[in-house]
């Protein structure tokens, strides 16, 4: 089986990264050192490349048949015109208001802050533009990067899970916005619902990954 290395500092993305995959993925820092990332990229296509690329030049000398899997996601919110969207770990260091940060009138943060930080961000946001809810869309893009018998390929995957935000208490141990959004079609928080692993914007995105790399694996096996 291909050898599956994650880039990830985030458990909870591992633990879902896996659950939904069903086979062991390695977590990087078992191989390597910490690497930090500038996700400068304008785009979580660009940001998930970015992670993928900078992982793969460490492995490449180590391992023959592999591949790095990078992730990068975040939460789109209509009201915020799209905001915090690939600024959802860091949302909290941005020093602007709701109506500056609509206007994308901010400066791009680089500190990340906590989940509670980002949480109660949101929610000052909320409360500023005098909504109770908003239209939101978790996304996911999974970067690919690897080699198998000597021929490397590079992909992206885009998943989307689409629902509201809304004002709820925030609870501990939960992961980033999950207390504070509702998929469509439901009426409970994500974080509630045991099947978020088949209906997040994770799976959606991972779900194309596995297909793509099972694929490139059987064209091998015809060669
Ligand atoms: P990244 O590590 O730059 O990709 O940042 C991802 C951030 O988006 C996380 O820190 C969370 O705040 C948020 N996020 C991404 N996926 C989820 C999810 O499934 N549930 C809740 N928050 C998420």
């Amino acid at each position: 089986m291909l050898p599956l290395i994650f880039f990830s500092n985030n458990a909870h993305k591992a633990a879902e990264v896996q659950a939904i995959l069903g086979q062991e993925v390695l977590a990087y820092t078992r191989l390597l050192g910490r690497v930090e990332v500038i996700e400068n990229g304008d785009s979580f296509e660009e940001n998930a490349h970015l992670k993928a690329q900078a992982l793969y030049p460490l492995l490449a000398d180590k391992m023959q048949d592999f591949c790095v899997l990078a992730e990068d996601s975040g939460l789109c919110v209509e009201a915020l015109n799209g905001y915090p969207g690939i600024y959802s770990a860091r949302f909290a260091s941005i020093q602007a208001d709701a109506k500056a940060i609509m206007a994308g009138n901010f400066t791009p943060p680089t500190l990340s802050a906590s989940d509670t930080e980002n949480n109660h961000k949101l929610l000052a946001c909320l409360d500023a533009l005098t909504l109770s809810e908003s239209v939101a869309c978790f996304v996911c893009v999974v970067a690919l990067c690897g080699r198998v018998r000597g021929r490397t390929f590079q992909q992206s995957f885009r998943g989307e899970c689409l629902g509201k935000i809304i004002k709820a208490p925030l609870k501990p141990n939960t992961f980033g916005y999950d207390p504070l959004f509702i998929p469509q079609g439901y009426s409970q928080t994500i974080d509630t619902l045991k099947e978020k692993n088949q209906i997040s914007h994770r799976f959606l995105a991972l779900q194309q990954a596995q297909e793509f790399l099972k694929t490139f694996k059987g064209q091998e096996r015809m060669d």
